[in-house]
């Protein structure tokens, strides 16, 4: 068993996909174990993605990451981490397959509705920088 961070992210939010999100994550059969709506700060945003710090989108999208409502939550199941980011699709939504959440749902590169962890380093990172021990029903 593995677990992973997902966040459906503000443009999800605010296009109304909270529920079409879940309902694909239940289909796949991942286990919910811990949920919260947050509104990041720019700053919670930076520390959020500081291993993108360098890159050219880094202000662009912390700026995106804390423009609004999010869904953080975190996911368990076998392999679950490549698991859900095959439901996710490519980070650019013109390059992912067909059927999966970016594909049916992303609107550009940068908005593309959904995170999630691409590593179990990184996984335990972002799950302990939204959640504390309490907060994961496991
Ligand atoms: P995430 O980490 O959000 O799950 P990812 O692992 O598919 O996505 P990363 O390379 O980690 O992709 O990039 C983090 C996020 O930064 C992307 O999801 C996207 O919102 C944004 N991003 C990535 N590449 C670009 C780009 N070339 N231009 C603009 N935004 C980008
Ligand atoms: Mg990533």
């Amino acid at each position: 068993m593995e677990k992973t961070l997902s966040i459906i992210k503000p443009d999800g939010v605010s296009k109304g996909l909270i529920g079409e999100v879940i309902k694909r994550l239940e289909a796949a059969e991942f286990q919910i174990v811990a949920m919260k709506l947050i509104n990041m700060t720019k700053a919670q945003a930076q520390g959020f993605y500081a291993v993108h710090k360098e890159r050219p989108f880094f202000d662009s999208v912390t700026t995106f990451m804390s423009s609004g409502p999010a869904v953080v939550m975190v996911l368990k199941g076998v392999n679950v981490i490549a698991e859900y980011r095959k439901i996710m699709g490519a980070t650019d939504y013109k390059k992912a397959d067909e059927g999966t959440i970016r594909k049916s749902y992303a609107t550009d590169i940068e908005k593309n509705v959904v995170h999630g962890s691409d590593s179990p380093e990184t996984a335990a990172f972002e799950i302990s920088y939204f959640f504390n021990r309490f907060e994961i029903v496991d």
